[in-house]
C-alpha cells in the first residue's frame, strides 16, 4: 500500500505541482483546501505525513496545524509547512510549534522531495 499524503493548501496551481512530485515520488496524495477542511481529513484518514500550507481561508496553516499537533489522534502525524510567507522568524515560529519541517515556496522541486522522503516512516519510503 502507497504511503498517504495529506496536502493542505488553497492554490490550485501549487497543489497540481505539489500532487505530481508526491505521485512521482510513489505516495498516494489526498489534499483539503483550506485548514478547516485538513483537519477534519487528517483526523478521519490518519496519513502518514502532512504537507500544511500557511496562508489559507477559513482557517490558516498556523491554527490548524496547532489543533493536529495537540489532538492525540494526530499528534504523530509529520507536519511539513509549506509557505511563501516568508516573513523574518517565519521559520523559528514554526519549528518551535513543533512542526517537522518547513519548506519555501516558490520550492525546488529536489529540494521538496528530499524533505517529503526524511519524513516519511521508514516502512513508507519508496524503493530507489
Ligand atoms: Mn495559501
Amino acid at each position: 500500500m502507497k504511503p498517504r499524503v495529506l496536502l493542505i493548501e488553497d492554490n490550485a496551481n501549487n497543489r497540481y505541482l505539489a500532487s505530481f512530485i508526491l505521485e512521482q515520488l510513489g505516495l498516494h496524495v489526498i489534499h483539503a483546501e483550506n485548514g478547516r477542511d485538513g483537519v477534519a481529513m487528517a483526523r478521519a484518514e490518519r496519513p502518514d505525513l502532512i504537507l500544511l500550507d500557511i496562508q489559507m481561508p477559513e482557517m490558516d496553516g498556523y491554527e490548524a496545524g496547532r489543533l493536529l499537533l495537540d489532538d492525540p489522534v494526530t499528534a504523530s502525524i509529520p507536519i511539513i509547512v509549506v509557505t511563501s510567507f516568508a516573513m523574518p522568524g517565519d521559520k523559528a515560529k514554526a519549528m518551535a510549534m513543533g512542526f517537522a519541517d518547513y519548506i519555501e515556496k516558490p520550492f525546488d522541486p529536489e529540494v521538496f522531495s528530499a524533505k517529503v522522503r526524511t519524513h516519511l516512516p521508514p516502512s513508507g519510503t519508496p524503493p530507489t
